[in-house]
């Protein structure tokens, strides 16, 4: 699609949305110029192409299609058909899977189909065929009382949310929490790095029957072989939430043992992220847990969003090609000049550098909290996120980290020059802001003081780079 056909049909389904809700075409236009004018560095958002953008906007989104292909609880569902089949195809040849499921709505709901699934595999599947049963309705009161008192009694040993484990991972504040008793492992004190002995350590003591690997904030690969034969050594089931990295899964940067697909039973992720796709999750799996993974709506996802998931057969397609991989390449090579960067200048980074698309600055040897560094360098044109660091003595709220990523400025063109100069931005804010007195006394760790003008020059600086990549180049919205 050349940039004129883009900027034409946004123009022109801008002009529409405007004549029903000025408000919210203001918001469109008002959103992009944000997103063209930040220097983006949350390591979790990307931006989507213009075709993957459109295809949502389509009247895809106006049916109902409970089930699966082929398999509609709906009459007339035949192109929601072509493009879920399309989106699952991309997904099995992108990633070399036997079995995609392209129905999530985003990574949480991805991760509740594969513990249901799981679930549904390892525990209703065998209770039913003890009771010579096909179906749970068939169950004695009885039976059935005993087999869901075993569904909710299951363990899952995921990473530590301090380590970079992610709170769909077994934690209080989200459901899995409340179904599984979860433990989990952390990095080691030293070197930050994951410990594969202490897992095994772990998983032997605990006897998960989910094993989960995968993060939101460990900048390091994991070897999934490793994994995998840990979770065979007690009986476990490897799970893998690739959310973060599936981009670089996707773009063969991950391979072998630290592509996770072939060693796990079940791999999740979302597609909005690395991927580069529309808002939404996916799952893979063995072909033993193709059927169960399959029920996912409506055993826990609402009916499927025919738009997104043709977005994501779009988004799929794109990362077959060979530019994906390059991008991909580029995205590990960005971070790990950033990473570079910032160490070079005096940073200190959790294990010391990184091997994925995220870097985590132990932000305490600049004498703040994570809090007042997020937002010192917000203020000075620079979008980052605060993020817990192992054993981090400011919790979760204020913490002591900021993470940062390359996907979003890779895919707008930045390369190892810009991204140099994007670690010195950040040295130099975190360099020049000071926290200040808490109206308690001793110091604040919320409140902060950034040197005169460093926050005006640092928007300049951050604004010189963004024009020389602009977001959408060609792309007119007025
Ligand atoms: N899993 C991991 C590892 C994540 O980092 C995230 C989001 O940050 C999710 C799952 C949840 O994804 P979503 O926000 O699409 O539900």
């Amino acid at each position: 699609m050349t940039n004129d056909a883009a900027s034409a049909a946004y123009q022109s389904a801008l002009s529409v949305i405007e004549s029903v809700e000025p408000t919210v075409a203001g918001a469109i236009r008002s959103e992009l110029a944000d997103q063209r004018a930040s220097l983006k560095l949350i390591a979790s958002e990307n931006y989507a192409s213009p075709a993957v953008l459109l295809t949502m906007g389509t009247w895809l989104s106006d049916k109902y299609a409970e089930g699966t292909i082929g398999h509609r609880f709906y009459a007339g569902c035949r192109n929601i058909d072509t493009v879920e089949q399309a989106a699952a195809d991309h997904a099995r040849e992108l990633f070399g899977a036997p079995h995609a499921y392209v129905q999530p709505h985003s990574g949480i709901d991805a991760n509740l189909v594969a513990f249901w699934s799981i679930l549904a595999q390892r525990i209703e599947a065998p209770a039913l065929a003890e009771k010579g049963v096909k179906h749970v309705n068939d169950l004695t009161p009885e039976d059935w009382e005993t087999l869901r008192k075993a569904l909710g009694n299951q363990r899952a040993l995921g990473m530590s949310l301090d380590a970079g484990g992610h709170l769909t991972h077994g934690f209080r504040p989200n459901i899995s929490g409340k179904m599984f008793e979860q433990s989990s492992y952390g990095t080691d004190a030293e070197t930050g790095l994951l410990d594969y002995a202490e897992v095994r350590r772990s998983a032997q003591e605990f006897r998960p029957l989910v094993l989960i690997a995968g993060y939101s904030a460990y900048p390091r690969k994991i070897n999934f072989a490793t994994m995998r034969e840990i979770a065979d050594e007690v009986g476990a089931t490897l799970m893998v939430d690739m959310a973060h990295f599936a981009g670089l899964v996707a773009g063969k940067v991950f391979t072998g043992d630290f592509d996770p697909v072939p060693h796990a039973h079940v791999t999740t992720t979302t597609t909005h992220k690395s991927l580069r796709g529309p808002r939404g999750g996916l799952v893979l799996c063995q072909p033993e847990y193709a059927d169960s993974v399959d029920r996912g709506c409506p055993m826990v996802l609402g009916g499927p969003l025919g738009h997104v998931m043709a977005a994501k057969a779009v988004a799929l397609a794109e990362a077959r090609q060979p530019s994906f991989q390059t991008y991909a390449q580029n995205v590990a090579s960005n971070a790990v000049t950033l990473a570079d960067g910032l160490m070079k200048r005096g940073a200190r980074l959790v294990t010391g550098g990184t091997e994925n698309h995220l870097v985590l600055i132990d932000v305490s040897t600049f004498g703040l909290t994570g809090r007042q560094a997020e937002s010192a360098l917000l203020d000075s044109g620079i979008v980052t996120n605060r993020n817990a660091i192992p054993r981090d003595p400011n919790g979760a709220w204020y913490t002591s980290g900021v993470r940062i990523g390359t996907p979003a400025l890779t895919s707008r063109g930045f390369g190892a020059a810009e991204f140099d100069r994007v670690a010195e931005l950040i040295v130099d804010v975190l360099t020049g802001t000071q926290p200040t007195a808490a109206p308690s006394g001793g110091v604040s760790k919320a409140k902060y003081a950034i040197a005169d003008g460093l926050a005006a020059k640092t928007h300049d600086a951050a604004a010189e780079l963004l024009d020389a990549n602009p977001l959408y180049p060609g792309l007119e919205v007025s």
